[in-house]
């Protein structure tokens, strides 16, 4: 790598080679110079910190990228990591114990494609991820911070699928963790943390509850780093390797549409952070592209906004089989307005029976098993088609971030067998089946 500097947004400090806080070793988070304001611009040293302390809006990394090529990147291993000159992480990061996700399969969705009308699909596989879900990704950078910081203990407040990623990742990295959920989640997502940590709480409340009790947590005791509270920062940018993965896997260049489900919008607007900073390397070229956000309706804080020609987004309560997406109160909330408005795309919401029929479309057009938050982008997509508020002509992808075995319940009563049968010739030939 040489070391001619590229800026991106949010500018690096002037002082880009300040030394990160007390007490970290030398190139502890790479490329990364400081944490930047979102408002106001504002810096401060890296740190386990979140908040601005000028007027407290969001903090984010930013960078003095080196000059990146495109071999350079190719040459890197199969996973997330092959972007580590783009993330908050140290140069021998492949070599310390960690997980390893990334690189899943863009698939191109032919089938798929065919019965809603579009020219060209492709569906971003995240679900093969170590603990099936998108999540992987941001827990991975997240867990690199934790080490790095010198944290003691590795926690989240979660709706599912983050309590499962951090779990599986703190047993393999020996730390002690600590995830907080809703006590009324799935079942599945329920044993996919128990599984690898004694210490899972289950909290009487919904995720907005967990959340405020983390941040009380985090206040209250010294060396936890939550993963997506006071570390969220350096969590928030394993996101942004969706985005890169999409267009060195079409060649190295930018798809037209992009759809991406809504939590607390924290992955809609990386993987936009993530082609804007493929651009300014000069690593795709420069085209328009549209961002769609995908929420469930008992769960759309965000495309109520966006709909009402809204800044700012009311909190709900949520209430949808979309459990992974329901975060009545999102922290990037006017962010993903902001990126959804600015590229010429919509966020959208549909119903929970809709989610239901488009877990089963994805199913029995491309074969991939999505949990309810990829139904509700897979039935965002199909309905703004039928809205026209998606050009079909244009090449499109659809992310899909969690496995349907999560959330069996979701189509349990849509899916059976066709018959349930004597093992004789005579039984079966009388289903009609043959
Ligand atoms: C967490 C999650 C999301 C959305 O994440 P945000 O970055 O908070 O918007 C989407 N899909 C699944 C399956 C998730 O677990
Ligand atoms: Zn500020």
């Amino acid at each position: 790598m040489s070391t001619s500097v590229v800026e991106t947004s949010p500018a690096p400090a002037e002082n880009a080679e300040a030394k990160p806080g007390h007490g970290l070793r030398e190139g502890a988070f790479g490329n990364a110079t400081a944490l930047a304001c979102r408002e106001c611009g504002h810096q401060v040293d890296l740190g386990p910190f979140y908040a601005c302390p000028e007027c407290f809006g969001p903090l984010e990394v930013a960078y003095a990228f080196p000059t990146v090529t495109r071999a350079e990147i190719e040459a890197g291993p199969r996973n997330i990591w092959r972007y580590k000159a783009l993330l908050p992480v140290p140069t021998d990061i492949e070599t310390s114990p960690n997980t390893e996700p990334g690189f899943t399969r863009l698939l191109e969705a032919t089938n798929l494609a065919a019965t809603l009308g579009l020219e060209k699909l492709w569906v971003k596989d995240d679900s093969t991820n170590p603990t099936n879900s998108f999540k992987d990704r941001v827990v991975a950078c997240a867990l690199s911070a934790a080490r790095e910081l010198g944290s003691r203990v590795f926690a989240c407040p979660s709706t599912g699928n983050l309590a499962n990623a951090v779990a599986a990742a703190g047993a393999r990295a020996g730390i002690k963790t600590v995830v907080f959920i809703p006590s009324n989640l799935e079942t599945p997502k329920v044993v996919n943390s128990a599984v690898f940590t004694d210490s899972l709480v289950a909290v009487e409340g919904n995720y907005d509850d967990v959340n405020k009790l983390a941040s009380e947590i985090a206040g209250e005791e010294d060396g936890w780093a939550f993963v997506n509270v006071n570390v969220r920062p350096f969590y928030a940018e394993g996101s942004k390797t969706l985005g890169y993965e999409i267009a060195e896997q079409l060649g190295w260049r930018l798809p037209d549409q992009v759809v991406i489900p809504v939590a607390s919008g924290s992955q809609l607007t990386k993987v936009d952070k993530a082609f804007q900073e493929l651009i300014t390397l000069g690593l795709v070229e420069d085209k328009p592209y549209k961002i769609f956000g995908a929420q469930a309706t008992g769960c759309s804080p965000v495309s109520a906004a966006f709909k009402d020609g809204k800044k700012v987004v009311r909190p709900v309560k949520p209430d949808t089989i979309a459990k992974s997406l329901a975060i009545g109160n999102p922290a990037d909330g006017p962010y993903v307005l902001d990126v959804c408005r600015r590229t010429g795309g919509v966020v959208e919401d549909i119903s929970d029976d809709e989610v239901r029929e488009a877990i089963v479309l994805l199913a029995r057009t491309e074969g991939i098993f999505t949990e309810t938050a990829g139904g509700t982008t897979v039935g965002v997509l199909k309905k703004l088609v039928e809205t026209g508020q998606l050009d079909t002509s244009l090449e499109t992808v659809v992310i899909n971030t969690g496995h349907g075995l999560k959330t069996l319940d979701a189509v349990a009563d849509r899916v059976a067998p066709a018959a349930t049968i004597a093992p004789t010739y005579a039984a079966f030939a009388a289903t009609g089946l043959a």
